[in-house]
């Protein structure tokens, strides 16, 4: 008889997962489960271009309402997994149901990181992970109102673009000394802030947000010892993985469910993919990856896992952000000791930054330069080795450095 295989987490890794499961000749039956009510949808516009008005919530979604059916796979929304029984191969959810399964994936992702400080549940306060939130927060994004951003990272800074092209008065409130130090270098750092003080973003690097002020609204921030009127906030200050049901069936997690590099857990009948993850990555490191790259190439080791074909998982991790006209493309995972080599002039709004260790290209970060990500990134797969005088050379083109 054909194994049943469950999936918690209806995103991007679990329907990649189901994808790839059929691509690889699975035909046991299949259940999703998700406590969204959406099929599973992309998240990287939500801060982008459907949070703009460009991009039509149609669009969001990965799959046809049809493909599930198609796909013989059994979706169940607006339901959390609430156990994993392991002994009898059952999950429980929160309306009672009980699902056995034969193999079991948790594509549960990871949740948004709650500021936690004086005034943090008033209303007005938004946090931005799912359709619901950007749908709660549109009701009142508008032109000349004060929005405070409370994290100068990704998610903060799209935003603060965004508001800034729609017409709000923008505030960005950072706690470290440059905008998104935890993931680019300090070029982008600068170049970026530049970016947003020309549209008229109000940044405030070295302050922490200590409490926010309102009668039954939030209307002021407090932060670095000073008051900030705003009309509404938001808080992109990170994300911790959704472990809890790992966790609470005996399985590793330290900060990320523990997975090798077929994607199973310590439990034989038991994959994880996506952001509630941690493995070791392709350097050697354990890694947290939170993007749709690592949610999609993780899945698709799963399922071949799965399906008893196994695939070590070593993909070179790549992610990007868009603000104003900007394309942020990284590929590789950079070290602060690294050696920067810059091609290219920020000025002209079109450039690179690579990072060399031992001689040899670890990561690149590219601005409006597609050539430069492409060819960066397969010169990170195969760790090439090219002097930095190369590399800032632009009368060489990337193809010649490949
Ligand atoms: C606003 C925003 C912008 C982003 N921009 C980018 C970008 O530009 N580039 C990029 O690479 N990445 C971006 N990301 C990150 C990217 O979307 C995630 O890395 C990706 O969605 C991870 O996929 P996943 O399947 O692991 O998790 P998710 O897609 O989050 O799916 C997990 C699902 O599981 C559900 N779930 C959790 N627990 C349970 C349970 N107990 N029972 C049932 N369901 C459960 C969750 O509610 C969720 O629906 C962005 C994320 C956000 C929020």
């Amino acid at each position: 008889m054909a194994e049943t295989i469950v999936i918690i987490g209806a995103g991007q890794a679990g329907i990649q997962a189901v994808e790839s499961l059929r691509k690889e000749g699975f035909t046991g039956p299949i259940t999703m489960v998700g406590d969204e009510a959406y099929a599973p949808y992309q998240r990287p516009p939500l801060s982008k271009a459907y949070l703009l008005g460009a991009f039509e919530r149609a669009r969001l979604f990965l799959k046809a309402d049809n493909y599930y059916a198609e796909a013989g796979c059994e979706l169940i929304l607006n339901t959390s997994a609430k156990a994993i029984h392991r002994a009898e191969r059952v999950v429980e959810l929160h309306d009672g149901r009980k699902l056995p399964y034969d193999k079991l994936l948790l594509a549960t992702g990871a949740r948004v990181r709650k500021l936690k400080c004086p005034g943090a549940d008033l209303p007005g306060v938004h946090y931005l992970k799912t359709i619901a939130d950007v749908d709660g927060l549109q009701a009142v994004f508008q032109a000349g109102k004060r929005i405070a951003i409370v994290g100068g990272g990704y998610i903060g800074l799209e935003v603060a673009a965004v508001g800034a092209k729609r017409g709000l008065d923008v505030t960005v409130f950072e706690a470290m000394d440059r905008l998104m130090a935890r993931a680019v270098s300090p070029v982008l750092s600068d170049f970026y802030a530049h970016e947003h003080e020309k549209a008229g973003v109000k940044l405030k690097l070295n302050t922490g947000v200590e409490a926010f002020e309102g009668n039954g609204k939030v209307e002021r921030v407090i932060a670095g010892g000073k008051s900030y009127d705003a009309d509404i906030v938001l808080v992109g200050i990170g994300v911790v993985p959704c472990d809890e049901l790992a966790v609470g069936c005996g399985l590793a997690s330290t900060d990320g469910i523990v997975v090798d590099q077929n994607a199973r857990t310590g439990d034989p009948h038991i994959w994880s993919a996506g952001d509630c993850t941690r493995h070791v990555g392709r350097e050697g490191h354990e890694i947290r990856l939170e993007c749709v790259q690592n949610a999609i190439d993780q899945a698709k080791h799963a399922a071949l896992s799965m399906a008893d074909k196994h695939k070590t998982y070593s993909e070179v991790p790549w992610f990007w952000s868009d603000q104003y006209d900007l394309k942020l493309q990284i590929a590789g995972l950079a070290r602060p000791t690294d050696t920067l080599v810059l091609r290219g002039d920020p000025a002209a709004r079109k450039f690179a930054v690579f990072h060399l260790r031992d001689g040899a290209v670890a990561a690149v970060e590219a601005v409006n330069a597609a050539p430069e990500y492409m060819i960066g990134k397969k010169l990170v797969a195969e760790g090439k080795k090219i002097t930095a005088e190369t590399l800032a050379d632009t009368s060489i083109p990337m193809k010649q450095m490949a």
